[in-house]
């Protein structure tokens, strides 16, 4: 070979990035490239000479000396591959990960055994860092699968619970649908009866009236002292019973029809002095009207039967509910809007029971061992929402009650 081309061969093989090693039939380096020197930590041709044991690792020496017998015995070519991975030994004592190709070739009748060698430590690493990498993501997304079934169960879970809810909920819409239809019902029906009842108690009533009345004429003559008081009795009771009929038939009427309005101009002090002259017949031992001054010839252009009905619940009321030698107090002021205030020192209205003294038939606990029939003040209140006035009450209970009635009167027909 000429020189030349034996330094070109030399070129060649030291620029390899492989290592390759030749070893002859004892195990010892007789040849190898730069990269091999580089890739154990050798000076240059430090290793031609030695036995390629020093590049495997003391422990496994042993077991490499009779893979190398066997391979001298039964040469055959291994390819670099997978499956092919030893450890070398570096100089200093570190462990390599090689991949090895091993062939072999005879030269005048000598064994040679090549090796192709490269390090793949870099390699494993990095796989070893992927295959970290990828168990740390498997455990994550484990963990992230378990969480989002947690989430997906509790989810579920609620689901139900939310389901079940609803059902409950429409169920108690239901009952409070049907409930609420039966109490309708049951208030039409009552309505109706109580109509009706009404109805058939007027005429017995009148004729009650005509007889008193009669029984009052016939005593003309005679002009029994008692008869009088009697007959007057009867009829002050056939009135009040009669106003109680007119309240529940005005009630089953405006229910169906409205009130129509009758509008028309009158003094105020006729009502009033009408009003005060039908109290004194329920007034007990001592209790005094005490109207404060106002102008009785004052005209108002109203509904004066509303005006009525209004102011005599009201007073009627302040009487009723409060006892003998007591004072019931009327204030009267008369402008753009009619304001009435009308206070007495009775029983008081319990405060649970304040809310609902404008409701049908409600009678507060402290007032049930007096009579009434608990609808004075809800057709009060009906009348004021029409001509769009308004009640509001004061009171404590065994100190008194305070009534304030505000009534525009510029009501239009
Ligand atoms: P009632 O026929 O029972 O008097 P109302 O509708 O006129 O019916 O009044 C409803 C309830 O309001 C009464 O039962 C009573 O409990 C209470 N109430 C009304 N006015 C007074 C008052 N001046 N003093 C005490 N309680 C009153």
């Amino acid at each position: 070979m000429k020189k030349s081309n034996e330094v070109f061969y030399k070129i060649c093989f030291d620029s390899l990035l492989e290592g390759i090693c030749i070893a002859n039939h004892e195990g010892r380096i007789i040849m190898n490239n730069s990269a091999v020197e580089e890739m154990f930590g050798y000076e240059k041709g430090e290793l031609v000479g030695k036995e390629i044991s020093v590049l495997i690792p003391e422990e496994q020496r042993k077991i490499h000396l009779s893979y190398f017998q066997n391979f001298i015995d039964h040469p055959r070519k291994y390819k670099k591959g997978k499956g092919r991975e030893f450890r070398g030994l570096h100089k200093s004592g570190n462990i390599l990960d090689l991949e090895i190709g091993l062939n072999y070739f005879t030269h005048e009748g000598k064994f040679y055994a090549k090796a192709l060698i490269s390090e793949i430590g870099i390699r494993k690493r990095k796989e070893l860092r992927i295959k970290e990498k990828n168990k740390n993501l498997e455990i994550e997304v484990e963990e992230q699968e378990g969480q989002l079934m947690d989430l997906i169960s509790e989810l579920e879970f609620s689901n139900i619970k939310l389901k079940e809810e609803i059902k409950e909920r429409s169920f108690a819409e239901h009952r409070a649908k049907l409930a609420l239809e039966k109490e309708k019902e049951l208030n039409i029906m009552q309505t109706k009866f109580i109509s009706l009842a009404s109805h058939e108690f007027k005429t017995p009533l009148s004729g009650i009236l005509t007889s008193a009345s009669l029984i009052q004429k016939y005593n003309e003559v005679q002009a029994n002292p008692r008869i009088s008081k009697h007959t007057n009795t009867i009829k002050s009771l056939v009135g009040q019973l009669n106003n109680v009929l007119d309240d529940f038939l005005f009630l089953e009427n405006s229910e169906r029809k409205g009130y129509p309005m009758n509008l028309s101009r009158f003094k105020l002090g006729e009502i009033i002095k009408m009003l005060v002259e039908d109290a004194t017949a329920i007034l007990k031992e001592g209790q005094r009207i005490v109207i404060s001054p106002y102008d009785l010839n004052t005209e108002i252009r109203h509904d004066r039967r509303v005006i009525d009905i209004i102011i005599r619940n009201v007073l009627f009321n302040a009487i009723k509910y409060s006892g003998k030698n007591s004072i019931v107090s009327i204030n009267i002021n008369t402008g753009k809007d009619l304001k009435i205030v009308i206070e007495d020192q009775g029983i008081g209205i319990p405060s649970e029971a304040k809310e609902h003294i404008f409701d049908r038939f409600y009678r507060a606990k402290n007032a049930l061992p007096i009579q009434g029939t608990g609808i004075g003040l809800n057709i009060v209140q009906r009348h004021l929402q029409q001509v769009k006035g308004s009640i509001y009450v004061e009171s404590e209970e065994k100190e008194g009650t305070k009534v304030f009635i505000n009534l525009p009167l510029t009501v239009k027909d």
